[in-house]
C-alpha cells in the first residue's frame, strides 16, 4: 500500500513543535492578526526573497486579491492556461476581469511564453503564469512581453515554495504572486490559507487593506473590501513547518532522481513520459506527474496494487462545463487537452521512503512486463 497522500506522516515526524506552537496560541488567546502572522509574513518573505508578504485567507483568495491590488477589475482581460487547477481561472473572475487561456509548453507543461502575444488586446491588463508541478514557468520572454506592453505579471506559486528560475525564488519575478498553503503543498496549513508577496510597498500595502474591508484603522474603510485574513494557529502551524521546507524540498528532489533512476528503461522501452527538469529552474516536484498514453488503464492497475495516483487535471478548465461559455472549443488547445488525456501523478511527499519509491516503479515495470 502506497498511498497519494498521508499527512500523518508529516505530522508524526513534528509532532512536538506543532503542538507546542498550537498551544503557544491557544494559551495567548489572540486568534485573528496577531504576533504569529506578523513573525510569519516576516520570514516567508525572506524565504522568497521579496520585501514583503500579506497573509490571507487561502491561494484563491490571494490571486483575488493580488489581481485587485493591482487595479485590475470588470473590462479587463488576464492572460493565464487552461491546464491548471481551476482557482487560478476562479480568482480572475472574482476580481471580475475575464480570463484569457493559452496552451501549455510541451515540455515543461506550464505557459507557453510563444503563444502569449497572439493574444494580447487593448485590454488585456496582465499575464498570469502558474509554475505548475512545482516547475518554475520560463519567466524571462513573459516579463520581456510584459515590459513591451505594459502588462502586469502575476505568478501563481500554489505548487512552487522554494523553487527557483535562474537561481532565484518563484514569486520574486513578477509584480506580485500568490501562494496556497492548503494542507497537501509544499508548504501547507492544516485548513486553508495563502499569501500574496511582492517587493512593492504600494502593492503590499494595498492587499493589507483589501484582505480586513479595506481598514487602515479599526472600523473605517478606505477602500472597499472584504474578509480574507490567515488566522494565527495557521501562522503558528506555517511558521513550524517552514524551518523544514528546504529539507522537504530536498527530500522531494531526491524521490523524482530515484524515481528517474528506476523508471528510465520504462521511458525508453516504453513510451513513459517522465518529468523534464529545465537547466534553468530548480523543480520542487509539487507533484511527480508522468504521462502515457495507457494513462487510464495503467492507472487501474496501480489502484489494483494498492498504489494511489491522481490525474492533475483531468479535465482542462475551458472543458469544464461551468466554463464552456469562455468559447474555447475542443481542440483549441491541443497541448494542455493531450497533457489531461495522459498525466497521471505518482506519489510524491517527503516521508516516502527508497523502498516505497522501488515499490511504485516496479508496479510501473509489471503493467508492461505483464508480470506482477
Ligand atoms: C491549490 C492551487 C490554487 C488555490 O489555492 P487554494 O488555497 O486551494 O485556494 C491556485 N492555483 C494553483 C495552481 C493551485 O494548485
Amino acid at each position: 500500500m502506497v498511498p497519494a497522500f498521508d499527512l500523518r506522516r508529516q505530522y508524526k515526524n513534528i509532532r512536538e513543535e506543532m503542538d507546542q506552537a498550537i498551544a503557544r496560541v491557544l494559551e495567548r488567546g489572540r486568534f485573528i492578526l496577531g504576533e504569529e502572522v506578523a513573525a510569519f509574513e516576516r520570514e516567508f518573505a525572506a524565504f522568497c526573497g521579496v520585501a514583503h508578504a500579506v497573509g490571507v485567507g487561502s491561494g484563491t483568495e490571494a490571486l483575488h486579491l493580488a489581481l485587485r491590488a493591482c487595479g485590475i477589475g470588470p473590462g479587463d482581460e488576464v492572460i493565464t492556461v487552461s491546464h491548471t487547477a481551476v482557482a487560478t481561472v476562479a480568482a480572475i473572475e472574482l476580481a471580475g476581469a475575464r480570463p484569457v487561456l493559452v496552451d501549455g509548453d510541451p515540455r515543461r507543461y506550464t505557459i507557453d511564453p510563444t503563444k502569449v502575444e497572439e493574444r494580447i488586446t487593448p485590454s488585456t491588463r496582465a499575464i498570469l503564469p502558474v509554475h505548475l508541478y512545482g516547475c518554475p514557468a520560463d519567466m524571462e520572454p513573459l516579463l520581456e512581453i510584459a515590459r513591451r506592453h505594459h502588462l502586469v505579471v502575476i505568478e501563481d506559486c500554489a505548487q512552487a515554495h522554494g523553487a527557483l528560475y535562474k537561481g532565484r525564488p518563484v514569486g520574486s519575478w513578477g509584480d506580485i504572486a500568490a501562494f496556497s498553503f492548503y494542507p497537501t503543498k509544499n508548504l501547507g496549513a492544516c485548513g486553508d490559507g495563502g499569501a500574496v508577496v511582492t517587493n512593492d510597498p504600494a502593492l503590499a500595502e494595498r492587499v493589507r487593506l483589501l484582505r480586513e474591508y479595506g481598514w487602515a484603522e479599526r472600523y473605517v474603510s478606505h477602500i472597499r473590501g472584504l474578509n480574507s485574513r490567515l488566522d494565527e494557529l495557521q501562522a503558528a502551524i506555517l511558521r513550524v513547518k517552514l524551518r523544514h521546507l528546504r529539507a522537504w524540498n530536498e527530500r522531494r528532489r531526491q524521490i523524482a532522481a530515484l524515481y528517474r533512476e528506476h523508471l528510465a528503461d520504462a521511458a525508453s522501452r516504453w513510451g513513459l513520459v517522465l518529468p523534464e527538469e529545465p537547466e534553468d529552474a530548480r523543480h520542487v516536484y509539487h507533484l511527480y506527474v508522468v504521462r502515457h498514453l495507457r494513462r487510464d488503464a495503467l492507472r487501474r492497475f496501480l489502484e489494483e496494487r494498492g498504489i494511489g495516483t491522481l490525474i492533475h487535471y483531468p479535465v482542462p478548465v475551458h472543458l469544464q462545463p461551468a466554463y464552456a461559455d469562455l468559447g474555447y472549443p475542443a481542440g483549441s488547445l491541443p497541448v494542455t487537452e493531450a497533457l489531461s488525456r495522459e498525466v497521471v501523478s505518482l506519489p510524491m511527499y517527503p516521508e516516502l521512503t527508497d523502498e516505497e519509491v522501488q515499490m511504485v516503479s516496479e508496479a510501473l515495470h509489471a503493467f508492461w512486463e505483464g508480470t506482477s
